[in-house]
């Protein structure tokens, strides 16, 4: 029995010395760049609790979406302080419009109504593949944005990437997802075509390998390029604001694989470039 106990003390010391990639995980703040707050069907939390559950994660600034667009709006009017929102308008009212919003004219009327209340900084996320960002409604947006110095969230592959920036070269997106599985040397590739193009990391692939180490590819990425991310917990259904702190965690996880003034980049630094430093 003793020794069965000292055997097994013995592995523990041999567990407890092995170097399990001992990375403290980057504990500092952090900017969401891909939440939505939505209204519809119902909200998961209350305006405080989604507060809370920011700050608790240390979570200082999120780019809001909501569809509709009242979640923003409420959070908008908390008149809060600790967190800094970043609101951009969506083009949807319920879930049904995802498909449809750049054939829409009574989208495109929200749009500019909403734009009006005067603190928007971008339109978004919005969903489109291929051709369909060649049409006429996605091409007013574009222009839209452009003119208004808004930023656009474009959840796309990468033909409607390219056929978004045909519109207007001026044009700034944040590309939702990164696209998902988009091989890392297009990803460069696209990122010196566009200098604007930014991607933001929710659901994207291919960042770490099984054991949570960065895979070379990402590795490279944010070294070249730690400039053009951000991050984002996509909280597009309630299972993805039950999941928000393990979201949270592993995106600190990777980052303190990073050295320090590259992951604090990509954490809010990039953000703030972004969303901080012209228009008010
Ligand atoms: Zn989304």
């Amino acid at each position: 029995m003793i020794s069965l106990l000292r055997i097994s003390a013995l592995l523990a010391a041999i567990t407890f010395a092995a170097p399990v990639q001992a990375q403290q995980p980057y504990d500092g703040p952090i900017f969401d760049a891909h939440l939505h707050y939505n209204w519809e069907p119902t909200p998961h939390y209350n305006v405080e609790q989604v507060f809370e559950l920011l700050k608790k994660n240390n979570v200082r600034g999120i780019l809001a979406t909501s569809r509709p667009n009242t979640g923003t709006v409420a959070l908008m009017e908390a008149k809060q302080t600790d967190i800094w929102v970043v609101p951009f308008i969506r083009q949807y009212k319920t879930r049904a419009d995802i498909p449809t919003w750049f054939r829409d004219d009574s989208i495109y009327e929200m749009t500019l109504t909403e734009f009006k209340r005067g603190y928007y900084r971008g339109v978004g996320e919005f969903h489109i593949y291929g051709k369909a960002a060649g049409t006429e409604g996605a091409a007013k947006l574009v222009k839209f944005a452009v003119e208004n110095d808004l930023y656009i969230h474009a959840h796309c592959d990468v033909e409607a990437l390219e056929l978004l920036y045909s519109h207007d070269k001026r044009a700034r997106i944040i590309w939702a997802h990164t696209g998902f599985s988009t091989p890392a040397a297009e990803l460069k590739a696209l990122f010196a075509k566009y200098p604007s193009l930014m991607g933001e990391l929710s659901f994207r692939g291919g960042i770490t390998e099984y054991d949570g180490k960065l895979t070379e590819d990402w590795k490279d990425l944010f070294t070249k390029h730690s400039d053009r991310f951000l991050l984002g917990t996509d909280t597009w259904i309630t299972p993805r604001w039950l999941q928000y702190d393990a979201l949270i965690s592993g995106y600190r996880a990777w980052l303190g694989q990073l050295p320090k003034e590259r992951a604090q980049r990509i954490a809010f630094g990039n953000a703030e470039r972004l969303f901080r430093s012209e228009k008010k």
